[in-house]
Formats: structure tokens, sequence, C-alpha cells
């Protein structure tokens, strides 16, 4: 898979102007974000792991083998952001989310140890009523024992709302369950 970076955006003028299908990564701060989107790209540090949580408050573009694009938003849910950065933020999403055309699926993770929190649901039931499809994915699976995996992906499922097919247990440490997320993506780029 050959990625490379494009651009950071804030505004709408500044979205790369290429028509190619785009597949959104979300989620809160500290949910994976960094890590999941390496080990999709199979990068060391393509996106940056180990920021003050929620410090990327950028949209950033990455090209994923000259046929579709990644599209890293800034993790929500992160506390210490003063209200202004909050609304601002909140602002650069809704554009990004109401006017991108060719958003092909959003990737909406969450933490495969905990149920999904009231800004997870938030952005589920946005991306709903945009009816842009929607594969979850749930992060750190490798500490969830192995017994409880199941009831997991199914107590997640329940909060969201959302088929079990549609959750995937994923770890970016051990490099699991990224199979059915290519599978996925597949789908929606093709
Ligand atoms: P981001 O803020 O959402 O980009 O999260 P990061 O990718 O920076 O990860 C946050 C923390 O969770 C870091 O300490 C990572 O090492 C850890 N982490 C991320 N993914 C996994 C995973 O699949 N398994 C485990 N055990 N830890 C993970």
């Amino acid at each position: 898979m050959k990625s490379e970076f494009v651009t950071s955006a804030t505004n709408k003028d500044q979205w790369p102007q290429t028509s190619l299908p785009e597949v959104v990564v979300v989620g809160r701060s500290n949910v994976g974000k960094s890590s999941f989107i390496n080990a999709l790209t199979q990068r060391k540090k393509l996106a940056y792991v180990g920021n003050t949580p929620g410090k990327t408050r950028l949209i950033n573009f990455f090209t994923i083998d000259e046929k579709w694009m990644l599209v890293d938003v800034p993790g929500y849910g992160y506390a210490k952001m003063s209200k202004q950065m909050l609304l601002k933020m909140g602002t650069m999403m809704d554009e990004y989310f109401t006017q991108r055309e060719q958003i092909a699926g959003v990737i909406s993770l969450v933490d495969a140890r905990h149920e999904p929190t009231h800004d997870d649901l938030d952005m589920i039931d946005t991306l709903k009523q945009l009816q842009i499809p929607i594969v979850v994915v749930a992060t750190k699976i490798d500490k969830v024992p192995k017994t409880k995996r199941v009831k997991a992906i199914k107590v997640i499922s329940q909060k969201l709302q959302l088929p079990m097919a549609t959750v995937y247990p994923v770890s970016s440490v051990e490099k699991t369950g990224f199979e059915l997320v290519y599978r996925a993506i597949q789908d929606w780029i093709r």
C-alpha cells in the first residue's frame, strides 16, 4: 500500500481538489486513531502517535495507492479544549461532513474496553443522519480477555444501534483485524 501525505486543511478552500473517494477516520482522542492509521497503511509514522491528545486540530488528507484518500479528522472529546476551539472544530467538521461530496464511508473508532461515550453516539448519529456509510472499529481488543470479546462487540453494536457485523475488533499492537477493514474500504471505493 502506497500512502502519501497530501495536505492539512481547516476549511473548504484548503481541501484537495481531487475527486478520489475518501475514507474518513474518526474517534475520541486517545482511542488509538494514529496507531490504527499507521497499522492500516503499514507506516510507522504516517499519523503521529503519542501527540498531546487533541493537539492535531486539522483535517489531514493522505492518498492511498493513488486510488483513494484517507482522511484523518481531529479526535473529539478532548476535555481540555477551550469553548472557542471546540466551536471552531465543530464548524470545521460540519463543513467537511455536510459538503464534501466524495466521502465514501467513515471508520468510527471506539475503545473495545468501554461502552461508547456520549460523544461517540453523537458522532454516529450525525453520520447516520447524513446517510454516510459507517464501519465501527473497536480498538485495543488485545486488552480485552478473549472470552469477553464477543460480549464487548455486542455491547458496542447495541449501544450504537448498528449491526454486530459492522463492528470490527482490531489491535494495532498485534496487527489483527485489519483484513475486514480493508474489505469494507474496498467495497466503498470500487
Ligand atoms: P490517538 O490519540 O487516538 O491518535 O491514539 P494513539 O494512537 O496515540 O494511541 C493512544 C494510546 O493507546 C497509545 O499509548 C497507544 O500505544 C495505545 N494503543 C493504540 N492502539 C492500541 C492497541 O491496539 N492495543 C493497545 N494495547 N494499545 C494501543
